[in-house]
């Protein structure tokens, strides 16, 4: 799944902007960006399949499986 990818890497970008932010002094403006950040990939970083939540720490690889439904997510 592309899709997921692309949430990943958004996320990522938004936290290292949320942490720019807060270290030129902008920490609410940084602590939006990472609240942000955490709820797109809570809400969006799902098996497309069963829709079930993948931990934030799922490493997506090709090859990688839903530990639910053990779909292939690419
Ligand atoms: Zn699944």
């Amino acid at each position: 799944m592309k899709q997921l990818k692309q949430i990943r890497i958004l996320c990522t970008i938004a936290v290292f902007i949320g942490i720019f932010l807060a270290a030129v002094g902008h920490i609410i403006a940084g602590l939006a960006m990472l609240a942000g950040a955490f709820i797109l990939e809570l809400n969006f970083f799902r098996c497309p399949l069963c829709k079930r939540r993948l931990d934030t720490r799922f490493r997506l690889h090709a090859g990688s499986r839903c530990p639910y439904c053990h779909m292939e997510i690419r």
